[in-house]
């Protein structure tokens, strides 16, 4: 038996085949993938999670709390030394 794929497009006018109840445009992920900064060095879920709370700069990103950042979703341990290192990139850091 084979997986039916059914054409989809996206609300940008994106063709794209999908099987899976998942719906996002593959296309979209890619142009949405920041070309630079600490946001590009996430993964995927971390960052959807900080862009979705309106943390898309470091400077943004300073404002919180490491147990904030913790707190939004998609975002685990494991992204915590990356952000910390990115903002000491720019002498920042995290709230204390
Ligand atoms: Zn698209």
């Amino acid at each position: 038996m084979t997986v039916e794929k059914s054409l989809r497009v996206c609300e940008k006018g994106h063709k794209f085949y999908k099987s899976s109840e998942c719906s996002s445009c593959p296309t979209c992920d890619k142009e949405n993938k920041p070309k630079s900064g600490f946001l590009s060095k996430l993964s995927s879920p971390a960052r959807n999670g900080l862009v979705r709370e309106g943390i898309d700069t470091l400077q943004e990103l300073a404002k919180y709390t490491e147990k904030d950042i913790l707190k939004i979703h998609g975002i685990g341990p494991a992204s915590l030394p990356i952000m910390r290192a990115s903002l000491e990139e720019e002498g920042l850091s995290f709230k204390e």
